[in-house]
């Protein structure tokens, strides 16, 4: 059991929801901010508060007592939402994170952990299926295809400064499409490992033949489950590591294939009918070499396991929706 009080912003949502549950195992003191609970089953956190982050006496609150923030909340969704609501992620997520910050800073917050994502990394870099896995440094010079990626950027670079002008020690962290359980699965924010599971399940539950998939699905992502992603935030925490880290699988395969992988564990085959729709870059990769030279560890758990548990778990819920 450890004194250390820990906030985790955007607590009510799928990686937020995940972290409290690990925080709380290790014997922090946790409490979650968010502007909902989270939908699947209750936070094990000891305090949950719904606030709105966008505004800054709310900022203030949730700081006050805490010893450590891990700063998860964030508009955002998949490809189908990123793609579109450039102003609103852009203004909502400037102002939850500048806000977030300056507040851990008044309130004397000793460490704060930013959840910043692969989406920093420039296009131009990410036009190939077959796409050289991005390190780092690679960030720059900068071109992120949507604006989330941009203010993503724009925040690492505040946690710097705050870092080396006020001495509040940050951390942070580059998701490469983080999955499981407990994540959104309908409703346009669902990335694509919830999508596909959805669609799988929704084929197998009704006896439909065919499922759709935007582009041509040969686009190429690597994909890290919940787990994986607990034990490399919780390790860059502890580490005194200070720069953006990628965090994230390393196998990388296309939209084709991770619906193949899901249709196996499913037990169906089906055909793919390929439809326009947002895909964002062409291939992105995580280069995994600095990870492991910083953290001496890299995300272990097979991409059929983790789709696995995510797949069983969606087709309850859509069990369930038909059901009704
Ligand atoms: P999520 O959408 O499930 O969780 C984000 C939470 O933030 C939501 O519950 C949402 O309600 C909350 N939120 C939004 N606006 C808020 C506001 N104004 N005030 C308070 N709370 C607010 O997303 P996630 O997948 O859990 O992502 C967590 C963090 O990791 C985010 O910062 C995201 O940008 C980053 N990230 C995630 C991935 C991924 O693959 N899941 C990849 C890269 C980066």
């Amino acid at each position: 059991m450890t004194t250390t009080r820990v906030l985790v912003t955007g607590a009510g949502g799928f990686i937020g929801h995940h972290l409290v549950t690990y925080l709380k195992k290790l014997g922090y003191w946790v409490s979650g901010v968010d502007l909902k609970a989270p939908e699947f089953s209750i936070s094990d956190a000891d305090e949950f508060e719904i606030l709105d982050l966008r505004q800054w006496e709310n900022c203030l609150r949730a700081t006050r007592e805490a010893d450590q923030v891990y700063a998860l909340a964030a508009d955002m969704g998949g490809m189908g939402y990123i793609s579109i609501y450039h102003a609103e992620i852009l203004r909502n997520n400037t102002l939850i994170d500048l806000q977030t910050l300056e507040a851990s800073r008044l309130n004397g917050v000793q460490k704060l952990f930013y959840t910043s994502s692969a989406c920093v990394y420039p296009e131009f870099l990410q036009t190939n299926p077959n796409v050289t896995p991005l390190k780092e440094q690679d960030a720059y010079p900068a071109q992120p295809q949507d604006a989330y990626g941009w203010e993503k950027l724009y925040s690492e670079i505040m946690c710097q400064h705050y870092r080396q002008q006020y001495g509040i020690e940050t951390r942070v962290v580059r998701f490469h499409n983080i999955f499981g359980p407990y994540g959104t699965w309908e409703g346009g924010r669902e990335k694509a490992p919830a999508a596909l599971c959805r669609k799988i399940a929704y084929a197998r539950l009704t006896g439909a033949k065919e499922i759709e998939i935007w582009g041509d699905g040969e686009q190429t992502r690597s994909f890290c489950y919940i787990d994986d992603c607990l034990v490399g935030i919780y390790k860059l925490m502890l580490s005194d590591y200070s720069e953006p880290l990628n965090l994230g699988q390393d196998r990388m395969v296309t939209i084709n294939q991770l619906a193949d992988i899901i249709m196996k564990i499913a037990g169906v085959h089906l055909q793919k009918k390929h439809i326009e729709g947002p895909q964002g870059v062409r291939g992105r990769n995580s280069d995994n070499s600095h990870l492991k030279q910083v953290l001496n560890w890299a995300p272990e758990i097979s991409l059929e396991e983790g789709l696995s548990h995510t797949y069983q778990w969606i087709e309850k819920q859509v069990a369930e929706r038909l059901s009704k």
